[in-house]
Order: C-alpha cells, then structure tokens, then sequence
C-alpha cells in the first residue's frame, strides 16, 4: 500500500536486515559495482582475466543450491573454493557483486554455447539464492525475480547482450546441472525484455522422440537444437546426451513436462524458438 510503505520508509531503512556474511572471511580491496542496483560489494578472490580480453556478451544465470544463503556465500566468496559469480541475488531483492564483470568468475564450470567452451570468458554469472532441486525447490520470490530482471536489464544494455544469450546453468551443461530449473520464470523474464521466449505448444497425446529411436527424425531435431546453441551429437541416435540437452531444453522453455521425450509440442516449441533466432546467431551456432 502506497501510504503505508511511505510512512514507514525512513524507520525501515535504519532497520534493514543484516546481511548473512560468512564468518572467517578475509577482507579485501573492494571496488566500484558496475550496476547501480548493487547494495552491497562483496569481493571474491575467486576469479581470473577473461581469455584474450573477450568482452562478455552472454548471462548465465544459475541458482545457489544449498540449504542457506550464508553456506553459498561462504562458498563463492572464500579463497579456495575455486566457485564465484559476478552477482548474487538475496530472496529479499538485494543485490550483491562479488567480482568485476570486467574479470572472469568461475561460475560455468565445464560448458558450451553455440559452439563456444570457455563460458566463464564470454559471461557475466548471476547466482540466485535459491535451495535448488535437492532442498525442496522453493519457488523463487517476485521480489527477487523482479531484481533480476532489473539487474540482467541494465547487464543487456551495457554489454549488447542478444536476447539468445541470456541463458540458464543447464543450458549450457545439460548433463551436470539442472539450475535455475523449471520454477524459474523465464516468461516473466521475456516479458520485461530478459532473454527469448515463445509461448510452449501445448501438451496433446501423439507419438514422441525418445531414447533408443534412431533416424532422420532424431537428426534434424539434433540439428535445431544445435542452431540455438545447445552441444549436441548430430548423429541421428537418441542417445544418452541427446535425453540431457531435450531435459534442459524442457526446463527452460517447456517447463510443464521436463521428461527428455521429444513429444510434438517440445518439437514445436523448439521450432517456433529458432524461428525467433536472428540469421547471423544461426550461421554462428552451424559453425560451432
Ligand atoms: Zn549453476
């Protein structure tokens, strides 16, 4: 209510909660945050230089997966690890940055995107607090949703980051990693103009694509998923990483059904998808 959260907007802020820093961290030399939605800098050692000064033009955005935000924090700000991420978004919509997005945070791990490996070189990672599929996959609150979308707004227009390339964790390692997942809101994201997204085809009863079917079919399905920019065999087998890439395809743009069968309306929506794709993202990802 308008009046209520102006009357209480100066005891508010003198109350604001503390944040969940870890115990035992080493301070170091903080630094200005490159967006000005960052309430809090909180740096990590854990990073390096981008390969060959690539300026990144990619987000990926991942969940914390871990029973609390303290536990995550320690893990991506403490020496050592070897785990970091340029941002950190709290469930309350503070943002945190740990590394300068002109430094290289090691939140990818192994990876590929439209033909590209070094993803930690080309991205800017966003960590959303989040417990993640294995601590009962809370849905993510529309208070930090909407602070993601503000942060990865201003990301995309500083950087020209391509719609295309706003993408999450699993996408770009399908067969390790299953975050942000399919409570991620990723219409809400397009809607606000973060990331691409067609409406998903609906769910009817037909014949599907699965593991074990082999064939023309199963090719030319490997090849678009491949144009958008997923690593995947071209080889006309519905194998094991052909059933992880259709997995994380689902989670991110048929969430309804996440199963790895390439049912007619994940054909679909994978179709009308690439028909969203500009040309010269499509000859990039043929090349890759
Ligand atoms: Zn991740």
């Amino acid at each position: 209510m308008l009046s209520g959260s102006l009357a209480s907007a100066g005891p508010e802020s003198k109350r604001r909660r503390a944040l969940p820093l870890p115990k035992g961290m080493v301070p170091m030399q903080t630094f200005t945050p490159d967006s000005s939605m960052v309430s809090d800098v909180i740096p990590s050692p854990n990073h390096g230089e981008r390969n060959k000064a690539r300026r990144p033009d990619m987000i990926v955005l991942h969940y914390t997966g871990m029973p609390d935000v303290e536990g995550a924090l320690t893990r991506l700000c403490k020496a050592g690890t070897e785990v970091s991420a340029h941002y950190v978004v709290l469930e309350d919509g503070r943002i945190l940055q740990c590394v300068p997005e002109s430094k290289r945070a090691w939140h990818a791990g192994v990876a590929c995107w439209a033909g590209e490996e070094d993803i930690n070189s080309c991205s800017i990672g966003i960590e959303i607090v989040n417990r993640g599929h294995d601590w009962g996959y809370p849905d993510f609150p529309l208070r930090q949703i909407a602070a993601v979308i503000a942060l990865c707004r201003g990301i995309i227009l500083r950087r020209e980051v391509p719609p295309h390339r706003v993408v999450g964790h699993s996408d770009v390692a399908p067969a390790r990693k299953k975050d942000p997942g399919e409570k991620f809101p990723w219409r809400s994201l397009a809607a606000s103009g973060v990331g691409l997204w067609v409406e998903p085809a609906r769910i009817v009863p037909g014949p599907a694509l699965k593991q074990g079917a082999e064939g023309d079919d199963v090719r030319l399905m490997q090849q678009a998923l491949a144009d958008y920019g997923y690593r995947v065999p071209v080889n006309g087998s519905y194998d094991h990483a052909t059933t992880d890439v259709v997995t994380a395809f689902q989670r991110h743009f048929r969430p309804d059904k996440v199963d790895g069968i390439a049912d007619a309306s994940t054909l679909a929506t994978l179709h009308a998808l690439l028909a969203r794709l500009p040309i010269e993202a499509r000859a990039v990802a043929a090349l890759g």
